[in-house]
């Protein structure tokens, strides 16, 4: 189906300024003056008489009294203890939610009414039974809308129908020759919400099978959420994750509209799981419900997380909640931003967070040219990604946001980052379906390691991605164990599954010990930084790393041709 879409030069500029008030914001915060508040005009609120604002606060977790409110009386739960710390740091703030499963001790905390957010965050900051406090920030969409008269999916097979190159696409038709997906993989869409009755998504939809054969209003697998059958709506404390925008339905059709069923659209993995966790409206992305929607996917199986959208907000809370999905092994894919600018020099976040689950995203043109939009940097963003002109699914029925933009329903092209990213989420999930025992250290680094190179200098991988390479890449082998001999061998717990992690925990004079074995057949795909560390690196048994014989010698590392260091020493 096609779509034409009007020109709307207006709502282009409202988005370039709104994004404008975020920088310029995070600049007057950074400088730590108090005084001038910015609430009203970052949207943190919290000012005026009638206002309520939240705080994201990381109370001090223990045993013991806590330390501004040492004589607490009654039972000392976690919840207790932190309505107590709270209500010492602000008269009358309240403790709303907890995050524990997520990141520990970190709880959404909010303010009494017309209390100042840049006051209440100095009290927190400064109460001995808190680790860090911070605004309830809200992130930006990344999309654009478009302004050109074009539907075809030239992302997935470029053949210059737009007057771009031929080739400048993700290989997708070469991709599907090799794997096509697997409902068992779920994407989390952290977005808007996603138009469930969109004939082209329905059957791609994850089913919470426990709640849909359950009772209705009761929380039938004790997740904490009643009702919900396909995902959560975390803005509104509401079962149906309802795309009141548009914006997560476009994202969701790029990742897996359903294929190959004679109507609509193709989606990059044909089959797959969406799981629809609405945490953002058409203002932009609320970080409390990012945090509780990152704790869902966890707990929830997903594989990989996309979050179109970005700010120059640092968020310690949103760092951490990352940090602790990624142990769970998942991948999370982030928009690089829509300012044209350099991340390297502007870090936007979740996009710029060192986190090595995190795969940020640039968008490129039909001809793999940096899109006229699109943020980049040299070693912040990893890769590129068509995100111009593409054709994606709508909701159904037309939304007061589609109207403004002037967008069709079932579906219609948009450009962004936006677009980019969850090209790179369906090819995750195409790499899992192609060989799970994966870990997210292999799925990043044969995806960045086989882009095409046509964007030298401007991300880490220097290109864009190359879906079919990618996919013919995948080492076939079990990912092996890392051992950090300091620790117990025998205790599980002292087990790291990259040679990454156990670098990044390990102090000077330490051995670590890769795990090699009789059978050869492990694999660990990575891009190594010592980080200036002087410790010993070998391959060896993990269960015996004593044991001289078995394989020190002949440990081994190996690059392929023209892609670099593959090891970085201090001073690089
Ligand atoms: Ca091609
Ligand atoms: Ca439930
Ligand atoms: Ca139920």
């Amino acid at each position: 189906m096609k779509e034409q879409i009007q020109e709307r030069p207006g709502t282009w500029r409202l988005l370039i300024s709104s994004v404008l008030i975020l920088c310029a914001a995070a600049g007057l915060v950074a400088a730590d003056d108090l005084s001038f508040s910015l609430s009203d005009a970052i949207g943190y609120g919290g000012t005026s008489a009638d206002e309520q604002g939240t705080l994201l606060v990381r109370f001090v977790e223990g045993d013991g009294p806590p330390a501004s409110c040492p004589d607490l009386f009654g039972p000392r739960t976690a919840r207790n203890v932190r309505e107590h710390v709270a209500a010492g740091a602000v008269e009358g703030a309240c403790v709303e939610r907890q995050y524990d499963d997520i990141v520990g001790g970190l709880s959404l905390v909010s303010l009494p009414k017309g209390t100042s957010v840049l006051d209440a965050l100095a009290q927190f900051s400064g109460c001995a039974d808190v680790l860090y406090a911070e605004p309830n920030y809200q992130y930006s969409l990344c999309r654009t809308p478009n302004d050109e008269l074009y539907a075809e999916q030239w992302a997935l097979n470029n053949t210059g129908q737009t007057g771009g190159r031929e080739d400048a696409d993700i290989d997708a038709p070469e991709a599907w020759d090799v794997q096509t997906g697997n409902k068992a993989i779920i994407v989390a869409i952290l977005d808007t919400g996603i138009d469930t009755s969109h004939p082209d998504l329905v059957v791609n939809l994850w089913m919470n099978n426990a709640e849909m054969f359950g009772e209705a209003d009761v929380d039938d697998d004790d997740n904490g959420y009643a009702d919900d059958f396909y995902g959560y709506d975390f803005v509104n404390g509401a079962p149906d994750p309802v795309d009141d925008v548009y914006h997560g339905t476009y994202v969701a059709g790029i990742i897996g509209a359903f294929t190959n069923n004679m109507m609509g659209m193709a989606g990059v993995c044909w089959n797959v799981s969406l799981m629809p966790l609405k945490v953002g409206d058409a203002e932009g992305v609320n970080l409390d419900a990012a945090i509780a929607a990152i704790e869902y996917a966890t707990k929830s199986g997903a594989k990989v997380i996309n979050a179109s959208w970005a700010g120059p907000d640092y968020s310690q809370s949103l760092k951490n909640a990352i940090d602790a999905a990624g142990e769970q092994g998942i991948m999370f894919v982030a928009a690089a931003g829509n300012d044209l600018s350099n991340n390297d020099e502007i870090p936007m976040y979740p996009a710029s967070y060192e986190s090595y689950n995190i795969i940020s995203v640039l968008a490129t043109d039909s001809s793999d040219r940096l899109s006229r939009f699109s943020n980049y940097g040299r070693a912040s963003v990893d890769l590129g990604e068509p995100g111009e002109d593409v054709l994606s699914t709508l909701p159904t029925e037309e939304t007061a946001a589609m109207a403004e933009a002037g967008l069709p329903t079932e579906y219609g092209v948009l450009s962004g980052t936006s677009v980019a990213g969850p090209h790179v989420a369906a090819a995750c999930a195409l790499m899992w379906s192609e060989y799970p025992p994966l870990s997210y250290y292999h799925v990043k680094h044969a995806l960045m390691q086989t882009t095409d190179k046509v964007l030298g200098g401007l991300c880490l991988s220097q290109g864009r991605l190359n879906l079919a390479r990618a996919l013919k890449a995948i080492p076939k082998g079990q990912p092996g164990r890392v051992l950090n001999t300091r620790d117990d061998p025998n205790d599980p717990a002292n087990f790291y599954f990259s040679i990454q992690t156990a670098i990044d925990d390990a102090n000077d004079g330490d051995v670590i010990v890769v795990e090699g074995g009789a059978d050869s057949n492990r694999i660990y795909l990575e891009r190594i930084d010592f980080k200036g560390k002087a410790i010993t690196l070998r391959s060896g048994s993990v269960t015996e790393p004593e044991d001289p014989a078995i394989y020190p010698e002949t440990t081994f590392l190996l690059g392929l041709a023209e892609e670099g260091p593959i090891v970085t020493f201090a001073d690089d």
